[in-house]
């Protein structure tokens, strides 16, 4: 591996330490398998989250699978 590679590598893992203050995420698209339902679509575009499960579509709040998402990101994105 030559110098700049190890470079880019050094750099890389200074980036994902300073995450909260050098990564926005824009938007983002996953499924959470629920324990019951099967695969759930939450997405995240410009503050705003996103599921079609049940709850969130009628409720229009934070659910469990947004809730998990959200700890997966360790609070790289705002709950909304
Ligand atoms: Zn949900």
């Amino acid at each position: 591996m030559d110098y700049t590679r190890i470079s880019q590598i050094e750099k890389s893992k200074i980036y994902a330490e300073e995450r909260n203050e050098r990564i926005s995420f824009l938007s983002l698209a996953a499924t959470v398998k629920g324990d019951n339902t099967g695969n759930h679509l939450v997405q995240y575009d410009n503050g705003r989250w996103q599921c079609d499960c049940n709850y969130n579509q009628t409720r229009h709040e934070v659910c469990t699978h947004i809730m998990a998402l959200e700890r997966v990101l360790a609070n790289m994105v705002k709950l909304a």
